[in-house]
């Protein structure tokens, strides 16, 4: 495909979802801001920048070290840019992943909440955190289990460097999402947390009617990744 029949598309997938995004959230009782989060993982440098030229701020990947190809280069050019980290955190990419991200959506656990607590205060960066909910009890899933969330989330709020916003959540494949959706959203009202992370290309809509202030959404703006998922 031509480099700007690439711009067309990946520039018209945005305006359609930002377009769906707001009636989606016009028609919710939480009438919240939504973030599309541009899931620009495995996809190619250009449609990456298609979407960049289109003025779109707000992209996530989920391997660090692919992160670190192309974003560094990047954001000189686009110094706006606002990355989320939406995958599983290995231990030793917390300083990367605390230096190059704005929010990190996949903290599960307590040493690894007390290590990007100590990386912040090391380093006065300080990215929004989502804990990572494994609402569906999958064993295969990362995220913390539904009975193990109010100690965690109290030891988080007891890190005074952990800018902790929210929490995250992928529900299982091949059922409604909607239980799942309303859970998180409960969590987020019990604990006074304002943002949730749910919702991507087949199901933001309904993640937004349940309460949604971030989705993650890949395939519908770029199209199919190349390679493994
Ligand atoms: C890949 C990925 C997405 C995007 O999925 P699409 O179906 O392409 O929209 C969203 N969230 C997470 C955590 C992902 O890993």
């Amino acid at each position: 495909m031509s480099n700007r029949l690439l711009q067309e598309n990946v520039a018209e997938n945005l305006a359609i979802l930002n377009e769906k995004i707001a009636k989606a959230s016009a028609m919710s009782l939480f009438k919240q801001d939504v973030t599309l989060i541009a899931v620009s993982k495995q996809q190619p440098i250009d449609k990456i920048r298609a979407a960049l030229d289109a003025g779109h701020h707000h992209f996530g990947e989920n391997r660090i070290q692919d992160a670190l190809q192309h974003w560094p280069a990047l954001k000189q050019i686009y110094p706006h840019v606002i990355l989320h980290f939406i995958g599983h955190l290995q231990t030793n990419k917390i300083s990367d992943a605390v230096q190059w991200f704005d929010a990190i959506h996949s903290i599960d656990n307590p040493s690894l909440a007390e290590k990007i607590n100590d990386t912040c205060r090391e380093t006065g960066k300080r990215p929004a955190i989502f804990i990572q909910v494994n609402t569906g009890n999958e064993p295969q899933k990362s995220g913390i289990l539904p009975q193990n969330v109010d100690a965690f989330v109290h030891a988080c709020q007891s890190m005074l460097y952990l800018n902790l916003r929210g929490f995250m959540c992928i529900p299982p494949l091949g059922i409604a999402p909607a239980l799942h959706f309303g859970f998180l959203k409960q969590l987020a009202e019990q604990y006074s947390l304002p943002c949730l992370s749910m919702g991507m290309s087949s199901d933001f809509e309904t993640a937004i009617q349940l309460g949604a202030t971030h989705v993650r959404i890949g395939t519908a703006i770029f199209g199919e990744r190349e390679g493994k998922t």
